[in-house]
């Protein structure tokens, strides 16, 4: 589903990524761990390819977002493109990202409308489906400002879901939410999971990652330092820096 070979991302003179490679099977949940700073949130903007790779290739479902390949050479597509592709990847931010000026519903509703044309009552139908599916569908007419995070949060799931993704991103879910608000994501996470939904989560929520991981990858300095089952990775470490990192967050 996502494969990542050899992938290189530099900003000016700092390497963020040096040399990443990752296979992502159909139906997996990948969690990615790693300090601050060590190019988690860079490696999933390269995947949706918000950011460009400076070398190596990523492709999802057989073929790389932002290029189009003609024999042995890669070309740039135009924007549209990229953004009909990108479609098929939802993302979900740390700070959720909602339109504040849209009701619940129309947050849920803009994408599928805007970007693939869906009829609006086609969308209201399916948007009143998804905010059933993340607990929230006596919200449907609030506004952002009147939500708790973690329903905020979840409004934005229901909006990635929105599009069919074939692939959903996460860039730290709950780290911006009150602990006891982590609880009711993580719940919407793990459904998705339990459903064969492909993921590449970036979190710190280790138990979180020992239940539904099905490859554990921990990041430091722009490299995976190690990656595997959560009962090696995160049970029986090799390395040294993935043991001090977990002594850290345990
Ligand atoms: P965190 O856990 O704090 O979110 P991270 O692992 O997600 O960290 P990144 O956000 O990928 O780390 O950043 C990796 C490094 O790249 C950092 O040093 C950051 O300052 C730098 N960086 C990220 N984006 C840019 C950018 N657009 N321009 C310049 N430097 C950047
Ligand atoms: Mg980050």
């Amino acid at each position: 589903m996502v494969d990542i070979r050899s992938v290189h991302k530099s900003f000016g003179s700092l390497d963020v990524l040096k040399g990443i490679d990752l296979q992502v099977r159909t139906g997996e949940v990948t969690v990615v761990l790693g300090p601050s700073g060590s190019g988690k949130s860079t490696l999933l903007r390269t995947i949706n390819h918000l950011e460009k790779a400076d070398r190596g290739e990523i492709t999802v479902d057989g073929a790389p977002v932002g290029y189009r390949r003609a024999g042995d050479r890669l070309y740039e597509l135009p924007e549209r493109e990229v953004l009909r592709r990108r479609t098929k990847i939802g993302f979900v931010f740390q700070n959720f990202r909602l339109f504040p000026h849209l009701t619940v519903l129309d947050n849920v509703v803009e994408a599928p409308v805007s970007a693939l044309k869906r009829p609006r009552a086609q969308a209201v139908a399916q948007a009143h489906r998804l905010l059933a599916r993340v607990g929230l569908a006596d919200k449907a007419d609030a506004y952002p400002a009147q939500l708790s995070g973690g329903q905020q949060q979840r409004v934005a799931i229901a909006r990635a879901l929105a599009l069919e993704p074939r692939l959903l991103l996460f860039d730290e879910p709950t780290s911006a939410l009150d602990p006891e608000l982590v609880g009711e994501v993580l719940d919407v996470i793990r459904d998705l999971a339990a459903q064969g939904t492909t993921m590449i989560v970036v979190t710190h929520e280790i138990a979180f990652a020992r239940e539904v991981a099905d490859t554990v990858v921990f990041m430091a300095d722009g490299r995976i330092v190690e990656q595997g089952p959560p009962e090696a990775v995160l049970a029986a470490p090799r390395e040294e820096r993935t043991r001090a990192f977990l002594a850290k967050v345990l």
